[in-house]
């Protein structure tokens, strides 16, 4: 493998200052509560943004490698292309994982639900591996929809977002709502690629959150998410809004999203981290 965790090829020293998050500041304006919540604006260096607006700039795209990284002697391997035994199915608890096999991968199966992994973890370094169909259907967010979500909360999107137009932050590497990825690094449909995310989880006093969450995340090797605190859940709510911060327990699963589209997954495996 060409790539480790040393080589990871940062980009974001310029287009930090440029790009459109870490400077996220949630505005809940107009919003009378999480049920009655229509509409939610963000104030960001490009602007004044209603949540998944899709006026809102996109970022750069900048071309990958194709290597990708190795498991370390000290991860939990989630999947190494044998079976999903670490893995259930989020739908039906304690069942097993109703997803297809493939020649070293796993693959989503529509209305078959979510999928999560049977240890729980808090803070942590999870590496993942996915492919966006081959076959290119759909359109915006219907174009090889899933997600991975840090303790079944907190979703890193994935997506086909290769020449597709969506609302920026919801495109591929996104941190679903609340944060657009510093550049789309994004391969082609259908071409492996990977996620290192270094999450870090909220931390509650009773029903307050006295540390947000955060994330720092790679895509394929290039960094698009620098130390980025979430302002709250990423939960969708309606077109224009997401959830708010919800206490919960110290761990959670790892889970990936059943969105419709047959997106693949391999190479899957976690550190946990001091808090
Ligand atoms: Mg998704």
């Amino acid at each position: 493998m060409r790539t480790n965790s040393c080589g990871l090829r940062v980009a974001s020293c310029v287009l930090k200052g440029l790009a459109l998050m870490g400077v996220v500041v949630t505005a809940l304006a107009g919003c009378a509560g999480e049920q009655g919540a229509k509409r939610q604006w963000v104030e960001t260096d490009s602007g004044r943004w209603l949540v998944h607006d899709m006026n809102r700039p996109a970022p750069a795209v900048v071309w990958a490698g194709d290597e990708v990284a190795e498991a370390p002697s000290d991860a939990v391997v989630l999947f190494d292309g044998g079976d999903l035994s670490k893995w259930e199915s989020a739908k039906r608890k304690g069942r097993p994982a109703p997803w297809k096999m493939g020649d070293g991968y796993f693959e989503t199966v529509k209305d078959t639900g979510y999928i999560r992994t049977k240890e729980k973890f808090g803070s942590c370094q999870l590496h993942i591996e996915f492919a966006t169909p081959a076959k290119v259907e759909g359109r915006s967010q219907g174009k090889g929809n899933s997600g991975v979500f840090l303790m079944e909360r907190y979703e890193v999107q994935v997506l086909d977002s290769y020449n597709n137009r969506t609302y920026p932050d919801g495109q591929c590497g996104a941190l679903y709502g609340r944060a657009v990825p510093l550049v789309n690094s994004s391969r082609k449909p259908g071409q492996w690629q990977s996620y290192d995310i270094i999450f870090h989880r909220p931390v509650f006093k009773g029903n307050k959150v006295v540390r947000k969450a955060s994330f720092t995340v790679f895509h394929n090797g290039v960094l698009i998410h620098d130390n980025v605190e979430l302002d709250g859940g990423t939960g969708w709510i309606n077109e224009h809004a997401v959830t708010s911060y919800k206490p919960h327990e110290d761990k959670g699963a790892i889970a990936l999203q059943d969105h419709g589209n047959p997106v693949r997954y391999r190479n899957i495996w976690v550190r946990e981290l001091e808090d």
